[in-house]
């Protein structure tokens, strides 16, 4: 780490939007020297406020710094920074903070590495006023020397700094895992909503059902996690056969009130799939062999 008399490390963020912004004003919070540079020269002001320096160029940004952030729209503008900065990077850790497919996290690792440079993938699982907090959560993969030399710079943009593996191509991956699970969640707990209010029921009052529905299915998880990583689905507690037969409870009881049946018919269709593979008395997580099957 390049080091000032003052004792501070210096780190370059390129990209100043919302997030870029934000995690200059984190990093400049956390005491180091940070050096700013955004195509459109004038979004550096409230990075600069939080105590930046705006750099005349990138390759300026990137001098001194031995961490070099990148936040921007896609891969595409990752590369529109990076590509001409080839010169300028041999021996910094490059991290980007751009969400994006773990195809495009492996290939700009790739990349990164003919520049001579080190390089982590990330995901910031937070909004930017989540930054800098100890509870934030941001996921890293790529080079592990990298994130060693790193690791307490990067709490400093998100206490929770997660380094998941060697594969660049795992934050991106486990950030749209997560989105699976955001969606399924949101989408639930919207079809219930709109299930009861066709009853009148407001949405305030299904509300802390909803939280107990949710949290006691996420108490399984520990279990499925076992289950899956073990290949082993006993029915135990349900087989898929009950499940499917509560799942055309709630395709009747959503097409009785007139919501749209979409959701359920999802659910039954993949679980009538799963037992006319020959899972029906496997447990609910024997569903993921299907899945896995890739065969639509
Ligand atoms: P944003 O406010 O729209 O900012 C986009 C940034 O990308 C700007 O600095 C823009 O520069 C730059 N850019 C776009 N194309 C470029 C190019 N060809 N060359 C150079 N710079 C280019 O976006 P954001 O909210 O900061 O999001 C940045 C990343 O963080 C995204 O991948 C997003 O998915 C991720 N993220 C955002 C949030 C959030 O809540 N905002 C949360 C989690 C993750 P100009 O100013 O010059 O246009």
């Amino acid at each position: 780490m390049i080091m000032h008399g003052n004792g501070k490390s210096t780190v370059a963020v390129l990209g100043l939007g919302a997030m870029g912004t934000a995690l200059a004003e984190a990093l400049s919070a956390a005491g180091n020297d940070v050096r700013v540079w955004n195509r459109t020269s004038q979004r550096a002001a409230a990075a600069v406020a939080a105590g930046a320096r705006q750099a005349g160029s990138s390759a300026e940004a990137v001098e001194d710094a031995a961490l070099v952030v990148v936040c921007v729209s896609d891969a595409a503008a990752v590369r529109a920074i990076l590509e001409p900065l080839a010169e300028h990077l041999g021996g910094r850790t490059v991290v980007n903070l751009t969400s994006g497919s773990s195809k495009e996290g492996r290939a700009l690792a790739a990349v990164v590495d003919g520049f001579g440079a080190q390089y982590l993938d990330g995901a910031v699982m937070a909004a930017p006023a989540d930054l800098g907090g100890p509870e934030t959560l941001i996921l890293l993969s790529g080079s592990a020397t990298a994130y060693r030399e790193h690791q307490s710079t990067l709490e400093g943009i998100a206490g929770r700094a997660t380094y998941l593996g060697p594969d660049a191509g795992l934050s991106s991956l486990h950030d749209v895992a997560v989105l699976a699970i955001m969606w399924s969640v949101l989408n639930g707990f919207l079809h219930g909503a709109a299930l009861l209010k066709r009853s009148g029921v407001e949405a305030a009052d299904f509300l802390p059902i909803a939280q107990n529905g949710i949290n006691t299915t996420a108490g399984w998880l520990a279990g499925y996690a076992a289950q899956v990583d073990a290949d082993d689905h006993p029915g135990h507690d349900s087989t898929m056969t009950t499940h499917v037969a509560a799942m055309q409870h709630l395709v009747e009881e959503t097409v009785a009130t007139g919501v749209d049946p979409a959701l359920p018919l999802a659910f039954k269709a993949l679980g009538d799939r799963a037992v006319e593979a020959g899972l029906g008395e496997r447990g609910y997580t024997a569903l993921i062999e299907l899945l896995l099957s890739g065969r639509p």
